[in-house]
């Protein structure tokens, strides 16, 4: 399969009645900020440099962010964090994040998710997990220069551990999380070396709102990246 297949599967995918529901609820009830706007409301895609030799994968896309703009991280405060920190690490083109027209650009990067459609309360089940990981296997299997992911949140590094071993790849010792932590993890996947995996919290607002996760803190996480792909 190619890639493009891949995405055409994905967008048509109504495997999890709760999400399906959802994403259709939400693009039919909006805030009055958006009530202008017509909702992607359909499951995403991951999207970027398909050369690229960094992935960052997150968990899945928020109902009035990438579920209404049809572009994960796009439209909402964990997009602009997320791509700000690309931007300073160049991998991006800009610093802004906001719609499909805002022209940018990701260099060696691919943006991904465990999830393709926007859960209730940000929390996929574990089922509707199940359910859409394999889009994340044949992304791993199809982006052939990867070799550092940062996985933003503990159920994105904990699904992609799961997928690694499922894969097939023996790991000697489990990874923790642990934010900003570097994995070099032995083995291969799909006749590559397994890549690097670097945990980082997730860019959501009660995270940054926090402090537990500051713009400087997620900008050394992609330093690390640009370090480590070079
Ligand atoms: S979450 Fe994934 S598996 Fe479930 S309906 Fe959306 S695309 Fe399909």
């Amino acid at each position: 399969m190619s890639l493009e297949e891949l995405n055409t599967r994905i967008v048509s995918c109504r495997l999890c009645p709760r999400l399906v529901k959802h994403r259709e609820y939400v693009a039919a009830n909006p805030p009055p900020r958006f009530r202008s706007e017509r909702y992607w409301a359909r499951p995403l895609t991951g999207f970027g440099d398909v050369e690229a030799r960094l992935l960052v994968l997150g968990l899945a896309p928020a109902a009035h962010g990438g579920n209404r703009t049809g572009r994960m991280f796009t439209g909402d405060s964990s997009g602009d964090t997320l791509v700000k920190s690309l931007y300073r690490a160049g991998f991006a083109n800009q610093d802004r994040s906001v719609s499909l027209e805002d022209g940018l650009v990701l260099h060696d990067a691919y943006i991904t998710a465990v999830v393709r459609c926007a859960p209730p309360s940000n929390k996929p089940t574990a089922a509707e997990v199940r359910n859409c990981v394999k889009y994340l296997a044949e992304e791993l299997r199809l982006l052939r220069n990867v070799k550092v992911c940062v996985a933003l949140g503990r159920l994105a590094f904990t699904t992609y551990i799961q997928l690694l071993k499922r894969e097939g790849v023996q790991l000697s010792r489990s990874p923790v999380f642990k934010h900003g932590a570097v994995y070099r993890l032995e083995g291969t996947l799909h006749g590559k070396p397994v890549p690097v995996l670097i945990p980082s919290y997730h860019p959501s607002r009660q995270n940054t709102n926090t402090g537990r996760l500051t713009q400087q803190m997620l900008d050394h996480v992609f330093q690390k990246a640009r370090g480590l792909v070079g």
